[in-house]
């Protein structure tokens, strides 16, 4: 039965609702608690969490199974249930600055008085998420390689050792693989750093078509980059080398400069920490340039 059931979309833009309906304003004990909610705002700038009370807010106020806020490269939700029908959608801006969507799953359509209480805690919402939006873009920016838009080494560093605590708790399979350019130099000194540049964001694109969505890859700098595998079987760093080198192959700069790329990879132990396991990576690294380069070794 349930895949009978038909979601209605309502998109509605806070301006676009002010101009449809007269929000009166806040009785004695709704003031109350937005005075509440605006304080409760102004206590974080992580947007998860100033998402979180929010929700816990609205949700006192408007009956919903979840809320969904997404923005370009961020998205989070907040589930109570799963039973939703309706799907009730809001652009969020403020001073014309777009600062995402939000949206709200209920199991019952949403009256214009829901509707209007909405709205008036999206204007409460508003300028503390502008804030937080900030500091998730600053965030996003200091963690991201300016070249090729991988992850930096700040953020390979900062998502490893948890990531690494997970796979000891979980036993999730996990791959370390260090990739590093064959004599990339000689391409800078003949060709230029221009066209250096545009092997490494050529060399990142192939990476991230070659990996999952689960998986991340990251630059560490230089020509040096790291792919995290997760959940893979001991096959999977060879399908993985596979298709990095299809794809090195059908993409025309690496092909026509005869770009090719050594590969050390390690395979998560237990008892590793994160500098055990980079360095077994390295190491392997290390002896696929002494084989003669152009191929992946196993640690
Ligand atoms: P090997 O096969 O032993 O790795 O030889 P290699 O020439 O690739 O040596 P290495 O990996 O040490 O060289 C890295 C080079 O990458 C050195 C530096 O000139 C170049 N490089 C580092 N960062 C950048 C960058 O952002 N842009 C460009 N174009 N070149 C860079
Ligand atoms: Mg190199």
């Amino acid at each position: 039965m349930e895949n009978l059931y038909l979601i209605e979309s309502h998109s509605v833009s806070e301006a676009d609702f002010r101009r449809a309906a007269y929000i009166p304003p806040f009785s004695a004990d709704e003031l109350l608690d937005s005075e509440n909610l605006s304080e409760r705002l102004q206590t974080t700038l992580e947007i998860e969490e100033l998402l979180e009370i929010f929700a816990e807010f609205a949700a006192s106020q408007v009956n919903f199974a979840s809320m969904t806020f997404h923005r370009t490269d961020f998205k989070h939700v907040v589930a109570y249930t799963d039973h939703s029908k309706f799907a009730h959608h809001f652009a969020l801006a403020i001073a014309g600055r777009q600062l995402g969507h939000i949206c709200y799953n209920t199991l019952t359509a949403l009256s214009p008085l829901q509707l209007e209480q909405l709205a008036r805690l999206h204007r409460q919402l508003v300028y503390p998420l502008k804030n937080a939006v900030t500091f998730l873009e600053l965030k996003q920016s200091a963690l991201k390689d300016g070249l090729t838009g991988l992850g930096n080494r700040c953020e390979f560093e900062d998502i490893l050792p948890r990531q690494l605590a997970q796979a000891q708790r979980s036993g999730i399979k996990l791959h370390l693989m260090v990739l590093d350019l064959d004599k990339f130099k000689q391409i800078n000194d003949k060709e230029g750093h221009l066209v250096g540049d545009e092997v490494l964001t050529s060399f990142a694109r192939v990476i991230k078509r070659s990996i999952r969505e689960s998986d991340s890859a990251f630059r560490l700098g230089g020509d040096e980059f790291v792919i995290l595998l997760f959940d893979g079987d001991e096959e999977v760093p060879a399908t993985i080398n596979q298709r990095i080198q299809d794809g090195m192959r059908s993409d025309s700069t690496l092909r026509k400069l005869k770009v090719s790329t050594s590969i050390g990879c390690a395979r998560f132990r237990p008892a590793d920490s994160m500098r055990t396991l980079f360095e077994r990576a390295d190491r392997a690294l290390y002896q696929a340039k002494a084989a003669g380069r152009n191929c992946l070794k196993i640690a």
